[in-house]
């Protein structure tokens, strides 16, 4: 693949005076501040989850994805405008080819605090010492059963073995910190959160719950299986002594601490606590689409301005309609989500596959 060997900065934005936030920053109309891109770096993936995809899914032509330098471009641009956390996500990000070339770009560029991944781990094995690397100082895990055979049903298409092999060697690599990512599945998988602490506390890792979110037609009742924060916590707190902390990874996620251990256990619960009044985020499809919420269909697509307005422009130029295209993004960010599990069709009709998690 061509690398630019140059990159130039995008302008600066100007310091803060008096504690006022910069011209440049990206404030939406209820004074929420982003900070934190989730990039989906492509729309494909080697499992198929139930809750996630339909089990016969048609893929994006190529053509239509962002490629590896349009990606970088766009976190250039994020980075710009006072964006300071990265997560690379998908489908799968680790299937994407060369990804190990935009980690290592996007994690280096001035002004990155944070670069982060959020992988089903299938990849992790032969990746894991190669993305720390690059680097990733954080990485999640999801993970939704530690039984070979009800971890296949969840995936469809996933090998247990492979994905503890990678939690091991993502270990062995050194991240900082590594999260579990469960999805609570009543009647599926929700006799196994004990099994899934102790396994967290066992490898000194920290294991977040999420509750499902009704994204995409997936062929999986999603109000049987849905279940909250209120139910599992209780549970957790009971068994563990949980501790309540203010901790927070810059994200969704609240954390408990088991006392003694180096584990917190986190619950991201956009039903039971939902979390849009401090909502700090965007996220980018593998496709260049903009959407400042997951859980609506309000976007603004970046195709076009890093394509066909490009095209024609210099590059300063160029850079500046890009900014200008993220800047008017912030118009349309929404409240806030409006998830309805009882719903028999999602408001929202894209698979989180592609939005990215
Ligand atoms: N393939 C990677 C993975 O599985 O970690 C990254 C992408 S995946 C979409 C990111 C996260 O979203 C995973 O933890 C997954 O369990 C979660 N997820 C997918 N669909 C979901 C849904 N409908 N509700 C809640 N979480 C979901
Ligand atoms: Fe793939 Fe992740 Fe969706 Fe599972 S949750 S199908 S691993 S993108």
């Amino acid at each position: 693949m061509s690398v630019p060997t140059t990159l130039q900065p995008f302008p600066t934005p100007p310091s803060p005076a008096d504690g006022a936030l910069p011209a440049a920053d990206l404030v939406d109309h209820y004074g929420r501040r982003i900070r934190y891109l989730r990039l989906s770096v492509t729309d494909r993936c080697d499992f198929r989850c139930t809750y996630c995809m339909a089990e016969d899914m048609t893929f994006l032509p190529r053509g239509d994805i962002l490629s590896l330098e349009e990606c970088l471009r766009v976190v250039r641009a994020f980075v710009a405008l006072g964006v300071d956390k990265v997560r690379l996500t998908g489908g799968e990000p680790l299937v994407r080819r060369d990804i190990l070339w935009l980690i290592e770009r996007a994690s280096s560029l001035p002004g990155v605090r944070e670069l982060v991944l959020t992988t089903n781990g299938s990849q992790l094995g032969k990746l894991a010492q190669q993305v720390r690397d690059a680097g990733v100082r954080r990485i999640n895990v999801s993970i939704d059963s530690l039984r070979p055979e009800r971890f296949r049903a969840i995936t469809r298409t996933g090998s247990l073995d492979k994905v503890l092999a990678g939690i091991d060697a993502a270990i062995a690599a050194g991240f900082e910190r590594i999260k579990l990512n469960t999805v609570m599945l009543r009647g599926v998988n929700d006799d196994e959160f004990e099994d899934l602490v102790d396994f967290a506390i066992g490898r000194g890792i920290d294991i977040s719950f999420i509750e499902e979110m009704p994204l995409g037609d997936t062929d999986h009742a999603r109000i049987d299986t849905f279940m909250t924060q209120d139910e599992v916590l209780p549970r957790l707190q009971a068994r563990y002594g949980l501790t309540a902390t203010s901790e927070n990874s810059g994200g969704p996620a609240r954390y408990w601490r088991v006392p003694g251990q180096a584990t917190r256990v986190g619950f991201i619960s956009p039903h039971s606590h939902n979390f849009c009044d401090s909502c700090n985020r965007v996220r980018v499809t593998a496709t260049g689409d903009l959407y400042p919420c997951l859980g609506q269909n309000d976007m603004l697509p970046l195709l076009p301005v890093l394509r066909d307005t490009a095209a024609g422009l210099a590059a300063e130029d160029a850079d500046t309609a890009l900014l200008d295209a993220i800047r008017r993004s912030m118009g349309i960010k929404p409240h806030g989500h409006d998830f309805d599990m009882r719903k028999p069709t999602p408001a929202v009709v894209r698979f989180m596959s592609m939005t990215g998690g």
